[in-house]
């Protein structure tokens, strides 16, 4: 550690540690005790910086309580639940140290490796991804991440390293880039991933069941957050409608040509009846399809454009040098 003071220590810290939090009361207390412990032994000056994400339970009192105590400790409190996403948004912008730790609050993952984490950044990487050696979730959940993570891979082509791990250490270069970006639907993995190019580092790392409570995830979160993906880094959805409308208004527009040209040239007797509606049907049904991806790649753009809601609003932020309520909404 340097000489500096401890105020220059809390506005610029060397480690942010960003947790969102959503409705994890019973493992905060562990978590901040363990967090202390292990950044304390590491020696490196550090902030712990909660992300409240409209947490029903008392989380956000246990997080008052720890700021009052632990000027380290800052919160910030969603207006209510916005998904891990946009709490993980809120946390990069307002995240002040030199590297930025991401880890959740269950102790899923252990605060103890971060200096694992931050060591192997500081080896030259924009990102460092902790790789969980046995993932710990239910069987189900496993085999769903699992096909999942290599059929987004085949449509987007970005390779998340182990994307659900939650844990890894990002240098302030690369999470100022990050806050660049502006779309206001995130999907941060797929980010990091998209925007450091392959060129990450990675540690191995304990992974254990939840500590207490059950995974916020349901299955509609999960599905909600895959689309995110999928359209926040890729158009063949809509494309797919392009080409399945074009394939299949050619195949009926050209069976419909090959009937008229055989009645014309006298070989059918009379329009078969049945074909020939047939043919139309395809042609007009593949028509459709096709106007409608062509419909949707613009619809997709001006829907994005015109909601303009702001991604995430603050309601309050616990803080050593600012404190009170704000207004702040993450545009
Ligand atoms: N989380 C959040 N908002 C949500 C859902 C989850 O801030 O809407 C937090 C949660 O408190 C935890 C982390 O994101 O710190 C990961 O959630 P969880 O452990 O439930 O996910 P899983 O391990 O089941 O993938
Ligand atoms: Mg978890």
């Amino acid at each position: 550690m340097n000489g500096n003071s401890d105020s220059e220590l809390l506005s610029h810290p060397y480690i942010s540690v960003l947790i969102p939090v959503f409705n994890e009361e019973p493992n905060l207390e562990e978590l901040y005790k363990r967090l202390k412990q292990a950044l304390d032994l590491y020696g490196k000056s550090y902030e712990l910086l909660f992300i409240d994400d409209g947490s029903t339970d008392n989380s956000y009192e246990v997080l008052r309580w720890l700021h009052s105590s632990d000027s380290k400790v800052r919160a910030i409190k969603f207006a209510r639940n916005f998904g891990q996403q946009m709490a993980i948004a809120a946390g990069l912008k307002y995240s002040r140290g030199d590297v930025v730790v991401l880890i959740d609050a269950d102790l899923q993952t252990m605060p103890e490796e971060i200096p694992k984490l931050v060591d192997k950044l500081l080896e030259g990487y924009d990102i460092v991804y902790g790789i969980r050696q046995r993932r710990k979730d239910p069987l189900l959940r496993r085999i769903g991440s699992w096909c999942m993570s290599h059929l987004l891979y085949r449509i987007t082509n970005i390779e998340i390293p182990d994307s659900a791990s939650g844990f890894l250490a990002l240098n302030r270069t690369f999470v100022d880039s990050i806050n660049l970006f502006n779309e206001k639907s995130k999907y941060f993995s797929g980010l990091f991933a998209w925007l450091s190019y392959g060129r990450w580092g990675s540690v191995p790392v304990t992974h254990a069941p939840r500590r207490a409570g059950v995974s916020k995830y349901s299955i509609p979160k999960l599905i909600g957050l895959t689309l995110n993906f999928v359209c926040n880094f890729t158009t063949l959805p809509l494309r797919f409608a392009f080409y399945t409308g074009g394939v299949l208004a050619t195949i009926g527009g050209g069976a419909f040509a090959a009937i008229l040209a055989l009645r014309l040239l006298g070989i059918l007797g009379r329009l078969p009846a049945v074909e020939t509606l047939g043919a139309l049907i395809i042609l007009c049904t593949g028509l459709q399809i096709f106007f409608i991806g062509i419909v949707g790649e613009y619809l997709g753009r001006v829907y994005v454009e015109v909601k303009e809601r702001p991604p995430y609003v603050v309601k309050e932020v616990l803080d050593a040098q600012v404190s009170g309520s704000h207004d702040y909404a993450g545009n």
